[in-house]
């Protein structure tokens, strides 16, 4: 679990939600979990707080006044702002909107939740962007994919594409092991960590994600459904086998 931060260098966590209740109650865990929080209430207030004051995290309404939260986790990324989002969600916004493969959010809280579970999703987000345990200077390769571990990056073909947190930790952990497959719960507690296990979305959410990162790699897909059971990344001699780097219809 994440280290709580000393009170010198408490991680902020922004918090953007237009109803007071929710809001007090959820910086009140925040607070009580060692972060240093920010309210904002509206959109545009938002973005212009993550200019001013960079938020390790966001913990973003989508259903705010004016702008909302899509929009402005539309607005950072379109800017380059690869601030983890955590977006909290009314129980009928459709969770393929809300994580959208051009939005980039990092993970999603459906309303009512119980405030400790965005305490542990957002300690959860903060542990998938820490610092890699691997040797710095990793490189993952598969194919046309390269997976820098110490600088995050994902190069396909020779260009960078742009990764959310989550969706690098994906990628990465099903690289690091071509041909093994994993079951979505072993990928939910790899990169979600042991909490996603207990919401009720945690398959939905990975298969979600999963649809991302394949969209993202496309035409270099080299992650595999096994039906029934999960997902594995294609070893290179599955690849050179297929007699393509496009593996998947
Ligand atoms: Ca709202």
């Amino acid at each position: 679990m994440a280290v709580p931060p000393t009170p010198n260098d408490r991680r902020l966590v922004l918090v953007v939600e237009d109803e007071p209740a929710i809001a007090d109650l959820v910086v009140l865990h925040l607070e009580r979990a060692g972060f240093a929080t920010l309210v904002e209430r509206d959109g545009d207030a938002a973005l212009a707080a993550v200019a001013r004051h960079t938020p390790a995290v966001v913990v973003l309404d989508i259903g705010l006044p004016g702008r909302d939260g899509i929009e402005v986790c539309r607005a950072l990324r379109s800017a380059g702002d690869w601030t983890p989002v955590l977006f909290l969600t009314a129980r009928d916004d459709h969770v393929d909107r809300v994580v959208g493969l051009e939005l980039g959010a990092d993970d999603y809280i459906v309303k009512p939740f119980s405030p400790r579970e965005v305490v542990a999703r957002v300690q959860a987000v903060l542990r998938r962007t820490a610092a890699s345990p691997r040797p710095p200077d990793e490189v993952l390769r598969l194919g046309q994919l390269e997976c820098d571990l110490a600088g995050r990056r994902v190069i396909v073909a020779g260009a960078d594409v742009a990764f959310t947190a989550t969706e690098f930790d994906l990628l990465a952990h099903l690289l690091a092991t071509p041909g093994r497959v994993f079951t979505r719960a072993q990928l939910l507690r790899a990169v979600w960590g042991e909490d996603a296990l207990l919401t009720l979305a945690g398959d939905r959410t990975v298969d979600v994600h999963i649809a991302q990162v394949r969209a993202k790699l496309a035409p270099h897909d080299a992650i595999r459904t096994v039906r029934g059971v999960g997902y594995a990344a294609f070893t290179a001699r599955e690849l050179g086998a297929l007699g393509a780097d496009q593996v998947n219809p």
